[in-house]
């Protein structure tokens, strides 16, 4: 007997097909809708057989109606390159897409979780990053579209909550990372893995003093399904993510180890308004859902270079 009904949008994109498998596997029918800007085919195609797996063809700024128990609202160019390439895009993906995802659930009476982000604290003043934290993110910079985009639709889940009694959620999630992700949408651990991998020069941005917490991907799906799990009394904010930090330059050194790479370290300018370091505070994660993150960086790095080596050979 099928569990539930559950909508993910940006499903074909790097996490969301991760979180079609899981879901699917475990015995929901799975519908993903993505407008394959960032998403690929290739992510889901061994999916499209199961007759309890649909996928749609759909942008998120456009309203869609299908009745549903659950929805997971991924759908956002989430690397930097592919969320500035059309900048008022992104935010009308972010708004419009949580206006109309927010008015399904509503509708139908779904539960809807919401894919936010770290970026949502800015360059922070407080570390690690706490949810009671209100960041520090400048509302005119490159990054503003993607920051600024989800920053207001957490606050329309809020609303939608408060105001229309919808049973909404928000994860905040911290850089991720694994199989699946695009190799060329410039985010930092494909990009040193493909670079190795092909003994091209790894490209560490400003002196590589810069520092990331960096979560497998698996850690993510467990945390978003326990998060969907909870009851009314628990909405969020949550922190989602690995608060084992390390600097840019040791990521690079170690992915050269990894990979026994021929490659040199060269540095390029840091971007405008690269936050300086990024941690997550999970003790609410902790306490409310029981979850903590259990793949260590070296085994993560071990299945995502695997992942690449095949993509690439
Ligand atoms: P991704 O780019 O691989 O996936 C995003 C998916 O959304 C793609 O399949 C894309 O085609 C789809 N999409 C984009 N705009 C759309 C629109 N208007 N209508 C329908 N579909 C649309 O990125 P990802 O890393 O898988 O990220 C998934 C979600 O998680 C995003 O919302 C992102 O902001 C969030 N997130 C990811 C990370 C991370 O490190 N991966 C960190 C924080 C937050
Ligand atoms: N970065 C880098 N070289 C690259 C890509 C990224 O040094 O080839 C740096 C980037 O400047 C940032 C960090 O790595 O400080 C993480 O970048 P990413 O785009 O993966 O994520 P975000 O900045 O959104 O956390």
């Amino acid at each position: 007997m099928i569990k539930k009904r559950i909508l993910i949008t940006g499903g074909a994109g790097f996490v969301g097909s991760h979180l079609c498998e899981r879901l699917l596997n475990e015995g929901n029918e799975v519908y993903c809708l993505d407008n394959f800007f960032t998403g690929q085919k290739r992510n889901i195609l061994h999916l499209i057989s199961n007759p309890y797996f649909e996928l749609i063809r759909h942008d998120v700024t456009n309203p869609y109606l299908i009745e549903v128990d659950e929805i997971y609202n991924l759908a956002c160019p989430a690397s930097p390159i592919h969320y500035q390439y059309n900048a008022i895009k992104t935010v009308k993906t972010s708004i419009m897409g949580a206006i109309n995802m927010l008015g399904l659930a509503k509708r139908v009476n779904a539960k809807i979780l919401q894919a936010s982000t770290s970026e949502v604290y800015g360059n922070p003043m407080v570390h690690p990053q706490p949810e009671s934290y209100w960041g520090n993110v400048n509302p005119i910079g490159e990054r503003s579209c993607y920051d600024e985009g989800k920053r207001a639709a957490e606050t329309l889940f809020r609303d939608y909550q408060h105001q229309n009694n919808v049973h909404t959620k928000i994860v905040r999630i911290f850089n991720t990372y694994g199989p699946r992700m695009h190799p060329n949408d410039g985010r930092v651990v494909s990009n040193f893995i493909v670079q190795a991998l092909q003994n091209q020069d790894i490209t560490v941005y400003g002196k590589g003093e810069q520092t990331r917490s960096f979560q497998y991907v698996d850690d993510l799906l467990e945390g978003m399904i326990k998060t969907m799990a909870t009851d009314r009394s628990f909405s969020g904010p949550v922190n989602i993510g690995n608060p084992d930090e390390f600097k840019i330059i040791e990521l690079a050194e170690k992915v050269i180890a990894m990979t026994k790479s021929k490659s040199k370290i060269v540095f390029k300018p840091l971007p405008s308004d690269d936050p300086m370091m990024r941690k997550p505070d999970i003790s609410l994660a902790k306490k409310t859902l029981d979850w903590k993150p259990k793949v260590e960086l070296e085994e993560g790095l071990d299945k995502t270079i695997a992942f690449f080596k095949e993509l690439i050979k």
